[in-house]
Order: structure tokens, then sequence, then C-alpha cells
């Protein structure tokens, strides 16, 4: 590394980046690309000699940008939010730029130690109880996605359990979540061994707003255990994906222990809300859950990819996880003196993630970073107002945090055609590159989806986006 080049560099590329963002309104938020297009014009071999910073960044403007799809715009409201910041940039800067690999205490005692004291901290931030702290058996890991944290955590309670009824029983094991669940549960599964038929999404409740309800769970796992099968893991969500729906943790937590299961949250976009105390009740019954995740690259200023993990008991994941070959071992280790992250996730190497998380906290503070996401749940307040107010529209779901979901209202009451008609107004809508709104199925009718959440949404940029849906939705309804 030539520092006076990173220092001439350095400086080139942040101007570029500030750039960027200075015009990220005239680009179409969603790409409009056609599939294949890069190879036209990009050459098929790598260049023999080196090329200018120059040169790249001109390709960059004119030839990577154009197939971007611009997450941090303000006109962005799809999926969920993934937040960055300056304070998150600057963090993952320092952590290029430091480019170690922290698997062990030993390769870099600060990202092992700033990750744990990073991770107490929000943890206390979310009222999270005590038993999470790295103080006493359990602890906090930053893992790259939710996906990663619920897998290592569906292993961890896998071989529990396995510990306990023999190694045979696999087959017998049974995971069960609602039907709103992220498919990354699905995916774990498929990953840990977990017999396909022993994957039971329960049916969410519409009249709860697709809310697990702790009775379908009992009977779903008092069923099982008549016909000889282990109940052993429960996922529940705080905000699910298409419409964050909260699980009741309460209930269903007295049910999971009862049952001697491992008990999940996903809280992985709405967990951010809950250190406002306002929303914290969302996770009222936390107390009964083993592990819990929220991704922090999602909503909470951290540029991706951040995913936090907290769990009661961290034997459980280094029973599951740990090797120890002898080109890895020493003294700190051996000592049993150190947490070695190695042995909580899937890779060996891992980079410096605290050091994003740890400059957010620390350039925020908590009462900013409260007031930033109170803002988001104030402008989606407001589009739902602007929704409810036009009676071509409806609103689908209770809104809870900074999603609406609805849809536009068909002129005959028929479900294909109101789906065709939602579906169209995505489409067109999205083809203006003036927002981006995505969708999803609630009771197979087809919803479309307003996520607030980009750091640079304003009040202005909602009222924007209402007029394109309320324009095309006109034009729409006049063709149908
Ligand atoms: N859980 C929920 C509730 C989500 O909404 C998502 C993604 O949006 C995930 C899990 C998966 O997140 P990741 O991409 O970090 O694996």
């Amino acid at each position: 590394m030539d520092s006076e080049q990173l220092r001439e560099y350095g400086h080139k590329m942040v101007d570029f980046i500030a750039d960027y963002y200075n015009n990220i309104e005239n680009f179409p938020v969603l790409s409009q690309v056609q599939p294949g297009y890069l190879r036209k014009l990009l050459p098929d071999t790598a260049p023999a000699h080196s090329e200018t910073l120059e040169d790249v960044l001109e390709d960059v403007q004119k030839k990577i940008l154009p197939g971007v799809t611009h997450w941090q715009s303000p006109d962005y409201f799809a999926y969920f939010p993934s937040n960055s910041s300056v304070a998150g940039f600057l963090g993952e800067m320092l952590s290029a730029g430091i480019n170690m690999v922290g698997f062990s205490w030993i390769t870099s005692p600060a990202a092992t130690e700033l990750e744990m004291i990073v991770l107490d901290w929000l943890a206390k931030a979310l009222k999270l109880p005590d038993e999470f702290l790295s103080t006493g058996q359990g602890g906090g890991v930053i893992q790259g996605t939710a996906s990663e944290a619920v897998l290592v955590v569906l292993l961890a309670a896998r071989d529990n359990v396995l510990r306990r009824v023999g190694k045979d029983a696999i087959d017998k094991l049974v995971v069960y979540c609602s039907d709103q669940t992220h498919c990354s549960l699905q995916k774990a599964c498929q990953i840990g061994g977990i017999h396909p038929e022993n994957f039971r999404m329960l049916k969410a409740d519409p009249s709860s707003d697709y809310a697990l309800s702790p009775d379908t769970l009992s009977e779903a796992v008092s069923h099982d255990m008549a016909t000889g099968l282990i109940p052993f893991f429960f996922c529940a969500t705080i905000g699910t994906t298409s419409s964050t729906a909260v699980d009741p943790l309460l209930a269903l937590g007295k049910i999971a222990k009862s049952n001697n299961m491992w008990f999940h949250v996903d809280a992985a976009y709405a967990g951010s809300a809950c250190i406002c105390p306002e929303y914290r009740h969302y996770i009222n019954g936390v107390e009964e859950v083993d592990s819990f995740n929220m991704n922090a690259h999602k909503w909470f200023l951290t540029n991706f990819d951040c995913s936090a993990l907290w769990v009661k008991d961290r034997s459980a994941l280094i029973q599951s996880l740990s090797t120890n070959p002898e080109y890895l071992k020493n003294k700190a280790s051996q000592g049993n003196l150190v947490v070695d992250y190695k042995d909580w996730q899937i890779p060996l190497g891992r980079r410096f993630r605290s050091l994003k998380l740890w400059m957010v906290l620390r350039l925020y503070g908590l009462e900013k970073l409260q007031a930033y996401i109170r803002n988001h749940i104030e402008l989606a307040k407001l589009f739902e107002e602007l929704v409810a107010q036009d009676q071509r529209f409806e609103i689908v779901t209770t809104r809870k945090f900074s999603l609406v979901c609805f849809r536009l209202l068909p002129l005959q009451s028929n479900e294909d055609y109101a789906n065709k008609l939602n579906h169209d107004l995505l489409d067109v809508v999205n083809s203006t590159g003036k927002l981006f709104i995505s969708h999803t199925l609630l009771s197979d009718r087809y919803i479309l989806r307003f996520a607030v959440g980009a750091p640079l949404t304003e009040e202005k940029h909602i009222i924007a986006a209402w007029k394109v849906l309320q324009d095309e939705a006109a034009t729409l309804l006049s063709k149908y």
C-alpha cells in the first residue's frame, strides 16, 4: 500500500462518492438496464497494463452507475432500507484500511473486544436481558446477514437436541415458524439437514395482521409430539418482511420453553425501532428468547453488512461451530481466556465490522438514532394518511413501523383483476424511475409495499412519490 497514492486516490474517490450523493436524485431509482448490458460495454479480458483511476471512474460513471439500483436514493421505498451514513462509511473505510482478519482474538484483539463491547452497548440500548451480555454466559456477535444468524443458531439448537436424543433422531426434529417468516429460515433448515416435511410454516392469522397465534403453535407442537416427532426450534418475527407483522413473543415464548424448544427472534428490520422507548414493547417477552437478531445494516445507519446476533448461551454455538487445528493454536485460546469469534460463525475469516457500528453509535448517539427512526415513522404515517384520503386505494394492514401496505382498488370486485391492476401499477411506477416500491402477496392478494427508511428521504419525497402513484393509477384505471 503506497500511502501517498492512497491519500491522492482516496481524496478523489471520496469526491466521486460525495458527487454521487449530490446527484443521486437524477438517476432512475430502479436501474432500467436490460440483462447482459454490461458485457457489451466492457472488454472480454483484464487489461495487461495498468490503467488510470480517471479512466476507471469514467467507466463507473458511464457504465456501472446506469446498472445500479440506488438504494440510498431518497425516492427508494422498496423491500426494506439498507442504510448508509457518513459514520458507517467512515467505519467501512477504516476497516478496509486496517484490513485485518479477526477470526481469533490473537489475530487482532481490538477487533474481538470492540465487537463484544459494541454489541453489549446495543443490547443495553434495546434493553435485552442481561443474559445476552458478554459479561455472562451469552454475548453478541456480528454476522454478515440475518440469514447467517438464523443458520448458526439453528445448527446450535439442532446439535443441542441431538446430544440429548441421539444423532439418529435427526429426521424427527421439527422447526416451527409462521408462513410470514423470512425464507432464510427455510434455507437454514435445508443446510442444517432438517427433513423438509418437518419444516412447519404455520398459517399466520390475517385477523391479527398476520401475526402467529399461540394456539396455532401450541396445536402444531402437540400434534407432532403425539406422533413421536421432536419439536426443537421456533422462530418468531418482529416486523415480518411482507407486512411488518409482530408475533406475540410472551405467549409464544411460553409454549416454546415449556416444550424445550430453542426460541429465536428475527427482528432484522424492526429491531432498530426498539431502541425507542415507545416501540420497545414490541419485544416484551424477549426474556424467554434464546437468540435475538437485528440487522444494523437495514435501518440503523450502518453500511451493509452488519447483522447483530445475541445468544444467551454462547457455549451452544461454540459446541457446534468450533474447530481447533494446530495452525490456529495460541496461548490465549488454549487457556480459554478469550472469545474466538471463528467459533460463532460459518467462515473462518471475518472483517472488522464493529468499527462501523461503533462509529454510528458514537457519531450519532442514541438520542439522534431514536430521532432518526421516529422521523421515518412519521413520514410513513404521512404516506398512510395520503393513501387513506384517496378512495381509489385501500390500506391493507395496520402500519406499525415505517412500512405501509396498500393497494389500488379495482373498479370491479374481482381478485384476479385487482391483482393484475396492482401488478401493472407497480411496473409502471417503477419504470418511471422516479421512485422504487416493491410488492408482496397477503392472503393471495397482490399488495404494494411502501417502506420509508432511506436516510435522505424527506417529506417532499413522500409527497412526490404519492403524486406519481396517483397519476399512474388514474391512467391505468382509465385504460382498464
Ligand atoms: N428477516 C427479515 C424479517 C427480513 O426482512 C430479511 C430481509 O429483508 C431477512 C431476515 C434476511 O436478511 P439478510 O439479507 O440480512 O439475510
